[in-house]
């Protein structure tokens, strides 16, 4: 051998330790299976997310990314000698759950919602929507580079950035006055690639707002927002607005809207009194037809019944020794002081009346799954948004959802299947099937008979890599250190 092979040889050797180290690392961090890029889950309930059939006693053939097969296990056996093989012990796979309604939001915490990202996957979250906010360019970047294998964390559909009026509290939006306005932005919003359009109602007026949607929708954006106080939630339907996020604007529909909105044109009704009227008039039937007009104009509903939730309850809920605060930075959590103190001087009167409205939205959900809507299960995790924690809030969100009457089955749906659908991609994800992108959870009892086992999570699978328990677990206690780190370097 001469010396020019032997130092070619000792190179390939070093290198050769180097690439396995690295692997291992990865492997270790992330406690991630996929020998030879073939995972065999065997003995394991499959629980078709369609019609509530649950396949018992099988095993799912995973290869690189893909769902390759169903079967019995000594079917797929011999066709997967070379694959790692993972006993479920008789447990429950789902797909990988979707949170519809989230923000990655606040300038000053980009490391904190960094190191959150994880942390949805600890959760079971393989997949959320991204509603806008201040670091929409920021989110544009991560959700890319996830996409790339570059970045790890749950799969984003972003807004980017949100349309809104001149001069509005939301930090961030971009800002339009007229039709001018509005044509740059969505030219900017189409060169990000963002994956919808967010409008909210904080400056907007309803006849720009209306104009907002139709452009959107003729350059095929999908559009989901608020509804403004001066514009019918029929006039957004007839628009093909594609969703309505937060179920508290649905209770206009319980009394006549059109009536409503002509006595505040013309002044005779302020806003507030507007608002407090739709409730005090609603009529359930009537807001049945409502419901019924929007399953008919394709409109879904992005609930957030946890976010109502939480700040009706502030007075009976004690907070400060919830387990998930240690995930959370001091600066992260100081943000959660606005809207505590927003309504912090309501008085008795209010925070019962805060109460009720909440019941009564919350009620509305098995009448909007009867009607025909469809149902996405979102938080509205953020940093302004008080202890709506990232990834444990959307199980909660689906225990309301089955508390308001909601089948296990249905809540199941709004976290899984409604989310591809709405985003136009469950012909790869959203479903445990051969062919689909392999997103799963192993739970460790049957959500179906009772939506709380989602939280009972035994593995998470997103894109094929398997995290098994520990590595779920090094993942949050990853979390927690992050935050302390983040606290002392801040001097908080
Ligand atoms: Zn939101």
């Amino acid at each position: 051998m001469t010396n020019v092979l032997r130092a070619k040889n000792i190179i390939l050797f070093l290198l050769s330790i180097a690439l396995l180290s690295a692997s291992c690392k990865v492997a270790s961090k992330t406690g991630s299976v996929n020998k030879n890029g073939a995972v065999l889950i065997y003995n394991v309930n499959v629980i078709n997310v369609k019609n509530g059939d649950i396949l018992k006693n099988k095993a799912i053939l995973i290869k690189k990314n893909i769902i390759e097969a169903i079967d019995d296990y000594s079917a797929l056996q011999s066709k997967a000698d070379y694959a790692e093989k993972i006993d479920a012990g008789g447990r429950y796979a789902i797909p990988g759950l979707w949170d519809m309604h989230m923000h990655i939001e606040e300038e000053s915490l980009v490391e904190d919602n960094l190191a959150l990202l994880p942390v949805y996957i600890a959760y079971g979250i393989t997949t959320m929507r991204d509603c806008a906010s201040d670091l929409g360019m920021q989110v544009l970047d991560w959700r890319n580079e996830i996409n790339n294998g570059k970045l790890f964390g749950p799969r984003i559909f972003t807004a980017g950035r949100k349309l809104e009026g001149m001069h509005t509290m939301w930090k961030g939006a971009m800002e339009i006055a007229n039709e001018k306005d509005l044509n740059e932005k969505l030219d900017s919003l189409t060169s990000f690639k963002v994956d919808f359009i967010k409008i909210t109602e904080n400056t907007l007026a309803g006849d720009l707002f209306l104009k907002a949607v139709i452009e959107s929708k003729k350059r095929g954006f999908k559009v989901s927002g608020h509804v403004p106080i001066d514009l019918s939630i029929k006039d957004l339907a007839d628009a093909r607005f594609s969703s309505i996020e937060h179920a508290s604007y649905l209770i206009r529909l319980g009394s006549d809207e059109d009536e409503t909105i002509r006595e505040l044109k013309a002044d005779t009704l302020s806003r507030a009194d507007a608002n407090k009227q739709y409730f005090k008039n609603f009529d359930q039937q009537k807001a049945v037809e409502g419901y019924k007009m929007l399953a008919r104009k394709n409109v879904a509903i992005c609930p957030t019944l946890i976010g109502g939730k939480q700040l009706a309850y502030l007075d009976e809920d004690d907070h400060h020794n919830d387990a998930y605060l240690q995930y959370l930075s001091k600066r992260f959590k100081k943000n959660y002081s606005w809207r505590i103190n927003r309504q912090s001087t309501d008085t008795k009167e209010q925070i019962q009346q805060r109460k009720n409205n909440y019941e009564l939205i919350a009620k509305q959900i098995p009448y909007l799954q009867s009607s025909g809507m469809l149902i996405l299960a979102g938080t509205d995790a953020a940093a302004l948004n008080s202890f709506i924690y990232p990834g444990l809030a959307l199980h909660q969100e689906l225990v309301l959802f089955q508390k308001a009457g909601l089948a296990p089955l249905a809540a199941l749906q709004s976290a899984t299947i409604n989310g591809a659908k709405f985003m136009g991609v469950d012909d790869s994800l959203g479903y445990v099937e051969p062919g689909k992108i392999a997103d799963i959870l192993l739970l460790n009892r049957n959500p179906l008979e009772d939506i709380s086992a989602t939280q009972d999570i035994f593995a998470v699978m997103k894109s094929g890599i398997y995290y098994n328990r520990k590595a779920l677990d090094s993942l949050l206690e990853t979390a927690k250190q992050k935050s302390i780190e983040l606290d002392a370097k801040r001097g908080d």
